[in-house]
């Protein structure tokens, strides 16, 4: 980290599809009452379904937990059926925007262009994009991780982006959901890696910017993770969907 740099961790959880009204309230305010009693180290995020973006935003106003989206549209309205504008999640009430995910580079077939797309207009919406990278195992047994990484990051982060409107996350697609949390070796060079990387495009920017650690992240493993050189927060997934392991996991940010 350059020095005197100093960048508050985010804790963010991935709901990704799962949540009704009535559990995903009571989750949410839940983490509110814990917040509203409790100091954190950390900024905190939800992001829910969204179907919920509007309700959980409401209940979340005047506390400091901040919501986003899972995804958005590259265009700002028109004939897309099913799809959701940046401005759309933003009216709904959302800071933030999960962009990139895994489950959308592979489930969905999404390109660096398309994030990239779709970045530039979470910006333009006045969005914070969380843009997420990460290698296949096939790719890292190959010996890929840091050129795939440096790929990514170079075509899905828009030049414009800067530390107050985006955040990166690596999340190693085979620690997604698999209970496999990648070694504190592994993610430290990828964490070095991606800011060397963003700083070839930003310059010292790179050094204010987040980059959150995603894959399996838990209490047990969030200490460690948490206080390696450049990991600056957590996207969770699984363990965001429990309260007392999100909040355990926003507890285990090291302090300023
Ligand atoms: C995620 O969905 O971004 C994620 C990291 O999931 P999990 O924590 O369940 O691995």
């Amino acid at each position: 980290m350059a020095q005197n740099t100093r960048r508050r961790p985010l804790i963010a959880g991935n709901w990704k599809m799962n949540g009704l009204q009535a559990d995903g309230l009571d989750r949410v305010r839940r983490v509110a009452a814990l917040r509203a009693a409790t100091e954190v180290p950390c900024d905190l995020l939800v992001c829910p379904p969204a179907t919920l973006l509007a309700a959980i935003s409401e209940a979340l106003a005047g506390s400091p937990i901040a919501t986003g989206g899972q995804d958005c549209a590259p265009q700002t309205d028109g004939a897309y059926t099913g799809d959701i504008a940046a401005r759309m999640l933003k009216d709904a009430g959302a800071r933030y925007v999960i962009l990139g995910h895994s489950e959308r580079r592979h489930g969905h077939g999404e390109s660096d262009a398309q994030i990239r797309a779709k970045s530039e207009a979470a910006l333009a919406a006045g969005l914070m994009a969380i843009i997420c990278v990460g290698e296949t195992l096939a790719e890292r047994d190959g010996g890929q991780t840091l050129a795939v990484l440096s790929t990514q990051v170079k075509a899905s982060v828009p030049p414009n982006a800067t530390a107050v409107n985006t955040v990166i996350a690596y999340e190693p697609v085979w620690a997604i959901g698999t209970g496999r949390n990648a070694a504190p070796p592994q993610i430290a060079e990828a964490h070095a890696h991606i800011r060397a990387t963003l700083r070839q495009g930003l310059g010292a920017e790179a050094d204010r910017m987040r980059i959150l650690y995603g894959g399996s992240v838990k209490p047990a493993n969030a200490r460690e993770t948490l206080a390696l050189a450049d990991v600056d927060g957590a996207l969770v997934g699984g363990a965001s969907l429990d309260v007392d392991a999100f909040w355990a996991i926003a507890q285990a940010c090291p302090k300023l």
